[in-house]
C-alpha cells in the first residue's frame, strides 16, 4: 500500500448555492434564495469547522500543499465569510508555506471591491466562471451574467491576483468557429495565466437532457478542438490537460494533484475525498443536501458513504486521472501512488501501445495523441483489468 505521508494532500471545500441552477449542470447546487433564510452562511461555516475537526484524525501530521474553494458558486458567500474559513482551515490544518488557494467565482455575483477582499483573505488564485463572452450564448446557457460583467470581474482579478484562471465552454448551442475565435480572442485579451475549455455536454437528468438545444454536430466539435490548439499554443499556453491550459509555471497545482493520483480531503455538502492509508485507500462521500450536511456535520457524522477502493479498481481509478495529462506521469508513480506492482497493468500497457493509444516508454505512461483523442477507448483496457494477483 502506499506510504500516506509521502502522499501530497489536498483540501477541498464545497460551497453549494448558486444565484440559480444553469440548464446543463450536474453539479451538486442549489438555488441560493430558497436556502438562504433557514441556512446563513455562517451555520455553513460551522458546519464546515466540525467536519473539519471530526477528519483532523485521517490526515494528521500530514501538510496541505493546495485549498479548492468550489461550488456551486463560492463567491456568494462574503469576504468575511472567506476570511474566517481560511482561518478555520490554517488553524486546524498544516498548510504549506507556498500553498495554492484557489477559489470559483462567478461574474454574476460580482462586485469589484469583493476579488481583493477574497486575496486579503488569503485566496491566491481566483477560478472565474465566464463561460462565453456572446450575450446570446450566456441566455441559452441560463447564465445569470451578461459579457459586459464577464469582462469587469476579469479586469478586477488580474488586479487582485497574481494567477486567475478564466472558465470558457466551447461547442455551445448554434455556436460556430467565428464564434470560437471571437470568445478565444476576448479571453486572451486580459493575458490569463491559465484557461479551462470544456466542450459543453449534454448530462443526464439536467434540463438540456430533457430538451437538448441543437449543437455541432461532430465534425465541428473536432474543428473547434483544432482550432484551441492553433490559437492558444502560439499565444504561449500549453495544454496540459485534457481541458486545461496554462502558460509556462501557471498550471493548476490542485487540479494536478488529482490527475496524479494524490490524496485530499473534502468537505462540505456532497464533497468527494480520497485518502490513502497504510493498508487501503478509501473514496468517502458527503451528504448532498445542504441542511442534511449542516444538521450530520454539527452532529459529527456528514459521511454519506465510504469505500475502500479495491485492488481490482485501482488500475482504472489511476489511469482515469493520469491519463488525462498531455504529459503523463512517471511509471514509477503508478506502484507509489497505488500500492500495486506495475506488473498489474503490464498486459493493458502493452495492448494499449499496439494499439497506438499509449507511448512506448517505459519510463513514462502517457497517452499518444490518437489515445487523448480517443480516452474512452484507451481507459476501457483498464476497466476491463481483471488484475490476476
Ligand atoms: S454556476 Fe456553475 S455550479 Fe452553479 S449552476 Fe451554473 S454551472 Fe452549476
Amino acid at each position: 500500500m502506499p506510504d500516506k505521508v509521502a502522499q501530497p494532500l489536498s483540501l477541498y471545500v464545497h460551497l453549494p448555492w448558486c444565484l440559480r441552477r444553469c440548464p446543463y449542470c450536474d453539479f451538486n447546487a442549489h438555488a441560493w434564495r430558497e436556502n438562504l433564510s433557514e441556512l446563513p452562511e455562517g451555520r455553513y461555516l460551522d458546519a464546515l469547522q466540525a467536519d473539519l475537526e471530526a477528519s483532523l484524525p485521517k490526515v494528521w501530521g500530514r501538510s496541505v500543499s493546495t485549498v479548492f474553494i468550489g461550488g456551486g458558486t463560492p463567491s456568494l458567500f462574503s469576504p468575511d465569510a472567506i476570511d474566517r474559513l481560511l482561518a478555520t482551515i490554517r488553524a486546524r490544518l498544516r498548510l504549506a508555506p507556498d500553498a495554492e488557494v484557489t477559489m470559483e467565482a462567478n461574474p454574476g455575483t460580482f462586485e469589484a471591491q469583493r476579488f481583493a477582499a477574497y486575496a486579503q483573505a488569503g485566496v491566491t488564485r481566483l477560478s472565474i466562471g465566464v463561460q462565453s463572452f456572446d450575450d446570446d450564448a450566456l441566455r441559452v446557457l441560463g447564465r445569470v451574467h451578461d459579457a459586459r460583467q464577464a469582462r469587469a470581474a476579469i479586469e478586477e482579478a488580474a488586479r487582485s491576483f497574481a494567477s486567475f484562471n478564466i472558465d470558457l465552454m466551447y461547442a455551445l448551442p448554434g455556436q460556430t468557429l467565428q464564434g470560437l475565435r471571437d470568445d478565444l480572442a476576448s479571453a486572451l485579451a486580459f493575458e490569463p495565466p491559465h484557461l479551462s475549455l470544456y466542450h459543453l455536454t449534454i448530462e443526464p437528468g439536467t434540463p438540456f437532457a430533457k430538451r437538448p438545444p441543437p449543437l455541432p454536430d461532430d465534425d465541428l466539435s473536432a474543428d473547434m478542438l483544432a482550432l484551441l490548439g492553433d490559437t492558444l499554443g502560439p499565444a504561449g499556453f500549453e495544454r496540459y490537460e485534457v481541458s486545461a491550459w496554462a502558460r509556462p509555471g501557471a498550471r493548476c497545482r490542485h487540479n494536478l494533484n488529482y490527475w496524479e493520483f494524490g490524496d485530499y480531503l473534502g468537505i462540505g455538502a456532497g464533497a468527494h475525498g480520497k485518502l490513502s492509508f497504510h493498508d487501503r485507500i478509501v473514496r468517502e462521500t458527503r451528504l448532498r443536501q445542504p441542511q442534511r450536511y449542516v444538521d450530520a456535520a454539527l452532529a459529527a457524522s456528514p459521511i454519506e458513504e465510504e469505500r475502500i477502493v479495491s485492488c481490482d479498481e485501482l488500475p482504472f481509478e489511476f489511469m482515469l486521472n493520469a491519463l488525462r495529462l498531455t504529459d503523463g506521469v512517471p511509471a514509477a508513480s503508478f506502484a507509489e501512488r497505488t500500492g500495486l506492482s506495475t506488473a498489474a497493468i503490464a498486459r493493458e500497457c502493452a495492448q494499449a501501445v499496439e494499439r497506438g493509444l499509449l507511448e512506448d516508454d517505459p519510463l513514462r505512461i502517457r497517452a499518444t495523441p490518437l489515445g487523448l483523442r480517443f480516452l474512452n477507448d484507451l481507459l476501457e483496457l483498464f476497466l476491463k483489468n481483471d488484475n490476476r494477483r
